[in-house]
């Protein structure tokens, strides 16, 4: 979701800021922009679409050869406004000296607005984005304030959520960037200066980074920079972090999409996510060792998180309980940060999300925090603002994820809840050492998911059957009830159809009245201690004409009577079923969305990292 990239230094500064939208493009947007001070002008040009539109436009008008800048450079993902050229950033103002690029929500734009009409202002766009940069204006052109005091006025009265870069072509030797709620990064390197909403377009040129902490602005000027607050114009201390960290180019291999390949790279990253971690009878998880004392005697744990890394924490709940015997609350993160949510100085406050950007799990950190929680971060990126924001956490250390629908991200998550129930349970004696040997020895299991991999023509032939249902359930109980919601999210993410997880026995509590010879469902049977009941569920289905699709370990004659297909996995524990049926699942979604001719990687209106409330 909407990035910003950043330049000011003696280089071309086009090429720099392409190279940095491409980078984000994994967030998701539907347009992009650039703008440059170039001799004292300021050139802007903008597409709907995609980056690579966007470039193209700047080569046919001849500018990418020459900006010797500043620039500033944004993907948007719209929440103001129509995703149309007109809306997409840089914005200036009306006397056209400012320009500037935002990542957020202005949430009393309205207000501003009027004021603003009221001086006579025109705007051209209908986005939140313009308030901000024609107040910026409104300030410096009465003459009173310099560029800096500007944009400090202007953002000490706009209350919601933001992250700016500024640009000014009466003071063009100043780069301004600012945040509060949304992240943003400076790249520091001898008279070189970069900005991003995460180290993706930075990264390659320097590794020495300043995570500008919420409420801060960082004011560029000549070869120097300063960092204030919003609030006050006081020099902070500039806390440069050398980041070790690599992207690794993106490079599709020999798939079409980068989720298919993401599908196949789980064999690797459930294994890497767990080498090292778990060895014999033990479990080793780091990152969480200065708070573990804290941690084990917590006698109630949240889990908050949003969309899928939310399926991962009702599993963790499932797991936490089951081994550890500590009760788990699990709420989304946009509802966390609200409710009245009984957390104090005991309480311990898991939170994951795969990018470690999530605008709503950052917030439901920061109310942990202030709540005096011990607070532990699940994400995927190093240096992300979940992982500095926690007091301890652990890396699912499966690479960068590029596909918008995530895959090897949740799979990783389970397994690292895997592992911290585990030792919850070993540490807490409610385990033996016998049982969590037999826990911990993945060796055997993570093979199998080679297994499922190889029957991908199989899921494909029957997931083609169904590419023209309106409306699918997908039913599992126990550990497989976050599964089937997570199977029917990655459906309705990538192909646009509309589906339904559900605990299988709830079904009947209403979800039945929408079962006809049309519907297909899927069931996910392991073959545990809820298995005749599932079938059951199934038969209850059956007799209403509905489609039986299931997924089971299981070679009973009885399922294949009552499936109207069925794929089989091979026979593991419990918790290798989870990740068996998870990429049945995955894949099966995948190919529906392929069969539709869809852009699986970057489906309509979802972003990957979900930076905006
Ligand atoms: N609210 C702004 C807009 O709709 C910024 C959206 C974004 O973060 O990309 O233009």
């Amino acid at each position: 979701m909407c990035g910003i990239v950043a330049y000011k230094g003696p280089k071309n500064c086009y090429p720099i800021l392409i190279d940095g939208l491409h980078r984000l493009e994994y967030r998701g947007y539907d347009s992009a922009g650039v703008a440059c001070l170039n001799d004292g002008k300021i050139s802007i040009t903008k597409r709907r679409g995609k980056v690579i539109q966007l470039e193209q436009g700047l080569k046919t008008d001849g500018k990418f050869q020459n900006c010797d800048g500043p620039g500033i450079a944004h993907t948007r993902w719209a929440t103001h406004g129509k995703p149309n050229q007109i809306n997409a950033h840089p914005h200036k103002d009306q006397s056209g000296n400012i320009v500037l690029v935002h990542n957020g929500i202005i949430e009393n734009y309205n207000p501003i607005k009027k004021f603003l009409k009221s001086k006579k202002i025109k705007f051209k766009s209908e986005t939140d984005t313009e308030v901000l940069v024609q107040l910026i204006g409104y300030f410096f052109n009465k003459g009173k304030l310099n560029f800096e005091q500007s944009v400090r006025a202007a953002l000490q009265r706009v209350d919601g959520a933001y992250a700016i870069v500024v640009l000014n072509k009466k003071e063009p030797d100043v780069m301004i960037a600012a945040r509060k709620g949304s992240p943003l990064v400076l790249g520091v390197k001898d008279n070189e200066f970069f900005v991003g909403s995460d180290i993706s377009p930075i990264i390659k040129h320097t590794q020495q980074i300043v995570y500008l902490e919420d409420s801060q602005m960082a004011i560029i000027k000549d070869d120097e920079y300063k960092i204030t607050s919003i609030d006050k114009d006081v020099s902070l201390p500039k806390k440069v972090e050398k980041i070790d960290f690599k992207i690794d180019d993106y490079d599709k291999g020999k798939f079409k999409y980068f989720m298919h390949k993401e599908i196949h790279e789980q064999i690797d990253t459930i294994s890497n996510t767990i080498t090292g971690r778990a060895k014999k009878d033990r479990v080793y998880l780091n990152g969480l060792l200065e708070y573990w004392a804290q941690i084990k005697e917590a006698d109630k744990i949240f889990i908050t998180a949003c969309g899928t890394s939310w399926h991962a924490g009702l599993i963790g709940k499932n797991l936490i309980e089951r081994f550890a015997k500590i009760p788990v609350h699990v709420e989304y993160a946009s509802e966390f940060r609200y409710n009245k949510t009984l957390i104090d100085n005991n309480s311990v406050v898991i939170a994951i999300s795969q990018s470690g950007e999530t605008a709503d799990t950052l917030a439901a950190i920061k109310k942990a925090n202030e709540h005096g929680a011990i607070t532990v971060g699940i994400c995927n990126v190093p240096g992300s603002s979940v992982s500095r924001e926690t007091n301890c956490g652990i890396f699912t250390r499966c690479g960068h994820e590029v596909g918008v629908a995530s895959t090897k991200a949740f799979t990783a998550q389970i397994s690292i809840l895997y592992l911290l129930a585990l030792k919850l349970a070993a540490s807490n004696d409610a385990i033996s050492k016998a049982s969590l040997r037999s826990h911990l020895d993945f060796s055997e299991n993570i093979k199998k998911i080679k297994n499922v991999l190889k029957k991908e023509n199989e899921i494909k032939k029957i997931a083609l059957k169904y590419k023209n249902a309106n409306d699918f359930l997908y039913l599992g109980r126990g550990l497989n009830f976050p599964i089937a919601l997570e199977g029917a999210l990655k459906l309705k993410e990538i192909s646009y159809i509309h589906a339904e997880g559900y605990p299988a026995a709830e079904m009947k509590h209403g979800p039945i009245a929408l079962v006809d010879k049309n519907m297909p469902n899927v069931f996910i049977v392991p073959k545990d201690k809820t298995y005749d009941k599932i079938i059951s569920n199934i038969e209850e289905i059956k007799s209403r004409k509905g489609k039986i699709i299931i997924i089971t370990d299981s070679k009973d004659k009885i399922l294949r009577d009552l499936a109207n297909d069925l794929i089989l996995v091979p026979k593991t524990n419990h918790f290798m079923f989870c990740h068996l049926a998870t990429i049945v699942l995955q894949l099966f979604a995948y190919y529906i969305a392929v069969g539709k001719n869809l852009n699986v990687d970057q489906p309509r209106n979802l972003a990957k990292s979900v930076t905006v409330e």
